[in-house]
């Protein structure tokens, strides 16, 4: 049954807006807001789990074992690959790939613009006769040269020598999406200076494993390896298709340039872990259905606290496929909402004055031998190695804090932070208050006494002792950018449409670095005599007295923790551009360099383009919020005084002097308050033409960046303060754009 619309009066099959002329306006049908039904095929999620990937149980189908075994060897060890192996996997790849429906393939890769990026081949060649055959070859599989002449990258590579390299990444799995086979790849210049995200990540969980793995044999010499796990939990907001086209905004920047708050927002908080609408629940379904086809664990569905507000969350898996699976994961969600008439959006801040959104970064450290390191053991001996990893993160974010702030920085994310909802734009770790007091503990135990471990493994600290930690889940904060959550950290500023590799390099290359030096001054305790578990324990109640100032229980939203945590020596700058500048520190470039992570030079040409794809968000931003002022916002406003005024004059023909006065009093407010705002606008947006063209003559990308920041970003909140008062005033009818309470409450 079609729905019916009743719109301002009129009864439709469409929904829409009254426009200028008093014409009803279509927008979309209104039977596209039904739910479309999904289901996903019956039977068990095992069944069609990965079902598009090449996973390692499908090679052994095509592949032939003693190329695997090299494969597999090389993966696991962090080997390179021959020539002959890459060849012969690749035969058996394109196979696998054209039975499974594929004509092309392409190179997947994550440029710094954010998101992926992808140049299509077709799985055919010509010979020199020009008959036509099958072919993918190793060298197609091992690097491609695509012209990337567009991609940012900061100056490493002019445009004249456009080459760029993308590299098979053989630790993540290929896939096939629609009729393409997808080859996650590093993207670098020819010089072989990263251009992406997942060149430093791979990097920096190299340095991690060997760092982390030379400090495990304080405890287990049977350690050989240890990898990092990421499960992130993405936060998204969905908008009926038709509403976001007749927004611009939103189209163009992906967040509403003006719009007041709706009456009803969520204040009742009745949304978060509300039932799902049933069109968004059929959203979700397909959403799920195609993430667990390309292999991606996706486990978690829910309400998220604003209205129109969800989440998804996998279960965790190694960062650097845990970051790729986000990537394909947003993408998915893009192709999945349009199918169901919806939009989804990934900005960090879509609406002013609802929650935005974030992408939290569960992180953790895991041995071979099947040990998180982050969770406290059963014994006395495995806390102390739970406290020791413990106790370096706290000393890397202490130190890094700075950069951990700008690796989860840029202009759509500046809007979230430090806003009242969303974690503070000051970073500090929150541990709870089992955690809490086990540090006090080993702060105030004394080292000289020494520690003893007796042959049940059970260890007396002084007057202080380690006992099993039973930790309660229920202990949370969520007020905290970077919180312990029991057996993990949980990095929450990551905004929602990050790279998650962004903060994850930079997390790991610093506790990396940390851990380095944490043995460094233990093997010299231990080499001048002192007992390996006094050593270690003298190092870790040193570090845990250095690092107190990141470690903050309280409401990180609150004023009182600004002014602490400026005392304390935390990086409290709050301009994205330059919280940028964190990146290029001696003391981050030397980390970076000491890890292997990035170079000096990479460093800055990220900075670069950091501070460019900033300058042209916010120049962009300002466009938009120009030309919707003067071709929507004023011209109703206009029409409205104008129909005031008339109302006015013709009041005047009909009532005595007298009564005028009285009739026309509240006409005449709001003809003035237009007029105010109306002049107000005017006089904004022209200041905010001539300070983009004086933006733009600035020769320096961070001066650029700094001025956008600096001269326009206010601008253009005080133009969106005046148009969402015209808002209020406007008569409905007149209004072009759809409502706040339309976007959000539309589902
Ligand atoms: P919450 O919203 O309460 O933080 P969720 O269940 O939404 O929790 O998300 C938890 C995320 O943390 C999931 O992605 C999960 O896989 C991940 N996670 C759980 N344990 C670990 C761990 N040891 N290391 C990394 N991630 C983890
Ligand atoms: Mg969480």
């Amino acid at each position: 049954m079609p729905l019916k619309f009743n719109f301002n009066r009129i009864e439709t099959d469409f929904y829409g807006k009254i426009d200028m002329n008093n014409r009803f306006v279509a927008l979309g049908k209104a039977t596209s807001r039904q739910p479309i039904p999904f289901e996903a095929p019956k039977g068990k999620v095992k069944d069609y789990f990965a079902q598009d990937v090449f996973t390692r149980e499908r090679m052994k189908e095509y592949i032939a074992d003693t190329v695997l075994e090299q494969l597999f060897d090389a993966v696991d060890n962090g080997r390179t690959i021959s020539r002959e192996i890459a060849n012969s996997v690749a035969i058996g790849m394109r196979k696998w790939a054209m039975d499974h429906g594929a004509t092309h393939y392409t190179h997947w890769f994550q440029p710094l613009t954010g998101g992926t990026a992808e140049k299509h081949d077709a799985f055919f060649n010509l010979k020199s006769d020009g008959s036509f055959i099958e072919e993918f070859s190793g060298s197609a599989l091992y690097q491609q040269e695509p012209d990337a002449s567009s991609f940012p990258s900061g100056g490493i590579r002019n445009t004249f020598e456009a080459r760029g390299y993308s590299a098979w990444d053989p630790s993540s799995p290929v896939f096939v999406i629609g009729d393409t086979l997808c080859i996650p790849t590093i993207f670098v210049a020819y010089t072989g200076e990263a251009l992406d995200y997942k060149t430093p990540l791979i990097r920096s969980t190299a340095a991690l494993c060997k760092a982390a793995r030379e400090v495990c044999w304080y405890f287990d010499k049977g350690v050989r390896h240890v990898h990092a796990n990421l499960g992130w939990e993405q936060e998204y907001f969905l908008v009926d298709a038709d509403l976001y086209a007749a927004r611009p905004d939103l189209m163009l920047t992906g967040r509403t340039l003006m719009g007041h708050l709706s009456a009803k927002n969520q204040q009742l908080e009745d949304h978060y872990f509300g039932a799902i609408p049933e069109r968004v629940l059929a959203f979700m379904t397909e959403l799920e259905y195609e993430a667990l086809k390309a292999g991606v664990p996706v486990k978690t569905r829910h309400n998220e606290v604003a209205p129109n507000q969800f989440e998804m969350a996998p279960v965790f898996e190694d960062v650097n496929l845990a970051s790729d699976h986000n990537l394909l994961v947003m993408s998915i969600m893009e192709r999945v909402a349009r199918k169901h008439h919806f939009r989804v959006l990934l900005h960090e801040k879509p609406y002013a004055s609802v929650n935005g959104s974030g992408k939290h970064c569960n992180w953790s450290l895991q041995t071979n031998t099947g040990v998180n390191l982050l969770a406290p053991g059963k014994n006395p001996y495995t806390n102390l190695q739970f406290v020791t990893f413990l106790v370096n993160v706290l000393m890397a974010v202490y130190k890094y804090n700075g950069l951990l702030k700008a690796s989860i920085s840029s202009a759509t994310n500046e809007h979230r932070l430090g806003a009242n909802e969303a974690p503070p734009a000051i970073i500090s770790v929150f541990v709870g208050k089992q955690i809490t007091e086990v540090l006090d503990k080993l702060e105030k135990a004394s080292v000289d006494k020494g520690i003893i471990i007796n042959a049940k493994k059970e260890m007396k600290l002084g007057v202080a002792n380690i006992p099993e930690i039973l930790l309660d889940n229920t202990d949370r904060n969520r007020t905290s950018p970077f919180a312990f959550t029991g057996n993990r950290f949980e990095f929450r500023a990551v905004g929602s449409s990050a790279n998650c590799g962004a903060a994850m390099l930079a997390l790991n290359a610093a506790v990396a670095e940390q851990l380095t030096l944490f043995k460094q001054e233990v093997d010299g305790r231990i080499a001048k005599g002192e007992p390996k578990e006094q050593a270690l324990f003298a190092v870790i109640k040193k570090y845990i007295i250095t690092s107190k100032p990141i470690h903050f229980e309280g409401n990180g939203y609150s004023d009182e923790w600004r002014a602490e945590a400026q005392k304390r020596g935390l990086d409290c700058e709050t301009s994205v551009p330059k919280i940028f500048d964190r990146y290029l520190a001696s003391e981050v470039v030397n980390m970076f360099d000491a890890t292997g992570v990035l170079t000096k030079a990479e460093l800055e040409s990220r900075c670069e383009v950091k501070w460019e794809t900033y300058s042209k968000k916010v120049q962009i931003e300002s466009r938009v919020l120009g030309d919707l002022v003067i071709n929507h916002v004023l011209p109703a406003a206009k029409r409205y005084q104008t129909m005031l005024l008339q109302n006015v004059l013709a009041v005047k023909q009909v009532f005595s002097e007298r009564e005028v006065e009285s009739l026309n009093e509240q006409d005449y407010t709001i003809i003035r308050r237009i007029e105010k705002h109306s002049g107000e606008i005017i006089s904004c947006v022209d200041k905010m033409t001539a300070a983009r063209h004086e933006a733009n003559r600035i020769e320096s990308e961070r001066g650029k960046a700094i001025a956008y920041h600096d001269t326009i970003l206010p601008l253009m909140a005080e133009i969106r303060e005046h148009v969402d008062e015209l808002e209020m005033i406007v008569d409905d009818e007149l209004w072009t754009l759809p409502k706040y309470r339309e976007l959000l409450f539309v589902r």
